[in-house]
């Protein structure tokens, strides 16, 4: 007897996980089944440990209180360095930047992640991004990473219209506070995005980065 359409042919708890590894992203139906029937395969042990290596990322990570990086202890180990110097704040969208921008090794400030960035056509405002607490930061020391005050703050935002508008934005509030406003260098192509761009590039986008002037965003 052919089998009815949407009736599967696994049991159905292996359904479930096939269906929820085609949730993440680019993984089509035959991936998932490999990847099921691999977690099928594995000991319970193994298979225990990526359950709960999935539950400890929703449990236990959560984005630190002052720079919103994403960090498993409060503040984050780069707020906290004493290796590091927060008069120095390099402003991201996202966690991922910030991941590519470390991994070059050449920077020794601190972060601010905006988590996400301004889009007015996407419905996306200042007030929806972290900036009121870069502000804060910035006005009052004790809030900052070490409770130091911000000497210079660098922008590190994706080399396109969302990134241009989001550091025109910040670059002329920021003036407004008297704090000094670098870019990364234009070494980046444009419409690229950091985290894609080799740890050189980026390493050469800290180095060279320039005096923020506003009409040159
Ligand atoms: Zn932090």
């Amino acid at each position: 007897m052919p089998l009815r359409h949407n009736q599967s042919v696994y049991p159905e708890p292996v359904e479930r996980l096939i269906d929820e590894f085609t949730r993440l992203p680019g993984i089509g139906r035959r991936s998932a089944e490999r990847m099921a029937f691999h977690v099928l395969k594995a000991t319970e042990e193994e298979a225990m440990r990526l359950s709960q290596a999935v539950a400890d990322v929703k449990q236990k990570v959560r984005c630190c209180s002052i720079c919103f990086n994403l960090t498993d202890v409060e503040p984050c180990a780069i707020c906290t360095s004493p290796q590091r110097d927060p008069s120095k704040v390099l402003v991201v969208e996202q966690a991922r930047d910030l991941i590519s921008l470390e991994q070059t090794g050449v920077y020794k400030g601190v972060y601010h992640v905006l988590t996400g960035r301004i889009d007015p056509l996407g419905g996306v405002e200042p007030g929806d991004l972290t900036i009121a607490r870069l502000f804060d930061r910035l006005e009052n020391p004790e809030h900052n990473s070490g409770g130091v005050k911000i000497q210079e703050v660098i922008l590190g935002l994706n080399p396109d219209l969302e990134g241009d508008t989001t550091g025109l934005y910040l670059a002329d509030e920021l003036a407004k506070r008297g704090v000094g406003v670098t870019r990364l260098a234009r070494g980046l192509p444009a419409g690229s995005h950091l985290e894609f761009a080799s740890k050189a590039v980026l390493a050469d986008a800290i180095e060279g980065r320039q005096a923020m002037k506003l009409d040159d965003v």
